[in-house]
């Protein structure tokens, strides 16, 4: 939306918001809130809110501990579940320092700065839509998830009291009321795993709209005593959860991926973006894939991709094309989890599009079969490699690739890195219980 200040004035007091939800987001991919009363409505809309940022991660400073929040105005969203002395509004704010620079340690002002490159390189909008899946899980009395499903039932079983049905639909009538355009909404392979899926958008608000979903879907299943996680594998051996994200490119003439006469009708755009993702993929698994836990869920077996493969028909690797044409003529990247923060993920992808675009990668040959039922040699003579297994090889493609260092900057690069990177030693000092179960007694 195109609200001015006026605007947001009038459906402040039209709508009795009295409370301001300000939210950015870290370096992690958490969100960040910042509420204010009503009354600081008019500081806000100057520009000149104030908060301590030496306490967020990734933003740590010393010198530039005080920072502005400036509201991004086409955000304004009222909260419907607010309360009965008045309601909640948020808007997503950019960080600025206090010379009034964008900061560059925020990961929305990143992708701001990457698809003002994207327009300078001749496109319009980058469109992005996103598949978040996710898990309920019963909450215990004290609002701890526990590691039961709420429903244990097969992907065609229909209690009739399904806690998670009910459940998903509030969430989808939360998400309209919010002005969300919901398409699909599923239950997914695994028992108490669902998919949303909403109406693709142009990268920023897409971003922004992740986020938004992430919070009222937390929100939402807390009113029905489930406790909704997008950790990627919370339980081995089933499937764990992904964030698949199509995306496009549009030019003045429209869909710059689709082209009549082209080859699977794709355009030469198309196919050089995809040699970007195809050449950064690897690299970009730290980003897109950002924790421990990802690590378990590309393996095989679980519908999650683990090799670097794309293909044109309707098999499942890395890269998909989905079959549609015309306006909508997409790819569809299968990594991406819902840990991603979707700033930096978006960032990064596009980035890896626009250097294949820049420098005419071609991708390799598409593969339409069965990777899995390949052997390593085959898998060579297709070209075919694999992704990162763990968050600390995904890093070390990470470090190398200045591609990605530019995607996300040198601030947030070099933040992003060492925090991961202590991530991974905190992990990997700790005994599990498999190694005690599996040593223990045999040594
Ligand atoms: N849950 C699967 C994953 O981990 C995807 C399943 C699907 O949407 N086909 O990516
Ligand atoms: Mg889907
Ligand atoms: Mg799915
Ligand atoms: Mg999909």
């Amino acid at each position: 939306h195109d609200y001015n200040k006026d605007d947001i004035r009038q459906m402040a007091k039209d709508e009795n918001v009295k409370f301001l939800r300000l939210m950015f987001t870290d370096l992690f991919g958490t969100i960040k809130n910042v509420e204010v009363p009503i009354s600081q409505l008019e500081k806000l809309l100057d520009n000149k809110l104030m908060f301590d940022g030496s306490s967020i991660d990734g933003f740590v400073r010393i010198e530039e501990s005080d920072m502005y929040l400036y509201p991004d105005l086409s955000t304004w969203m009222i909260f419907p579940w607010s309360s009965e002395r008045g309601k909640i509004a948020r808007v997503i704010c950019e960080v600025y320092t206090p010379d009034k620079e964008p900061f560059e340690g925020d990961p929305r002002n990143n992708l701001i700065r990457v698809l003002d490159d994207m327009k300078k390189a001749g496109f319009t909008s980058f469109n992005i839509g996103p598949e978040p899946e996710f898990f309920l899980f019963k909450m215990d009395e004290n609002g701890k998830p526990t590691t039961t499903l709420n429903d244990q039932g097969s992907y065609f079983d229909m209690a009739p009291m399904d806690l998670g049905e009910n459940c998903r639909r509030e969430i989808v009538l939360t998400l309209e009321e919010m002005g969300f355009d919901v398409e699909a909404a599923h239950h997914e392979v695994a028992p108490g795993q669902h998919e949303i899926d909403f109406k693709y958008a142009d990268a920023l608000e897409a971003a922004d709209n992740i986020q938004t979903f992430k919070l009222v879907v937390k929100t939402v299943a807390r009113k029905y005593g489930l406790y909704a996680t997008f950790m990627p594998k919370p339980l081995a051996g089933i499937n764990g959860s992904g964030m698949h994200i199509n995306m496009s490119l549009f030019h003045n003439d429209g869909n710059a991926f689709y082209d009549k006469k082209g080859e699977l009708e794709l355009s030469k755009d198309a196919y050089y973006f995809l040699g970007g993702l195809l050449t950064h993929a690897r690299s970009f698994t730290a980003i897109c894939n950002p924790t421990v836990n990802s690590y378990k869920r590309l393996v095989p077996g679980y519908e999650a991709p683990v090799y670097v493969a794309w293909s044109g028909s309707n098999r499942s690797p890395l890269i998909r094309v989905p079959s549609s044409r015309g306006l909508s003529t997409r790819l569809e990247l299968r990594s991406v989890d819902p840990t991603a923060n979707p700033y930096l993920a978006i960032a990064a992808i596009l980035e890896a599009g626009l250097d294949g675009l820049r420098n005419k990668i071609e991708p390799t040959e598409s593969v339409d079969r069965n990777i899995y039922r390949m052997d390593e040699e085959e898998r060579e003579e297709n070209h075919i490699t694999n992704l990162p297994d763990t968050l600390h090889n995904a890093l070390k493609d990470l470090e190398t690739d200045t591609v990605m260092r530019k995607a996300m900057g040198s601030h947030l690069f070099q933040s992003f890195v060492e925090a991961k990177n202590l991530e991974y030693n905190a992990y990997r000092t700790q005994v599990s219980k498999w190694e005690r179960d599996q040593y223990m007694e045999l040594y």
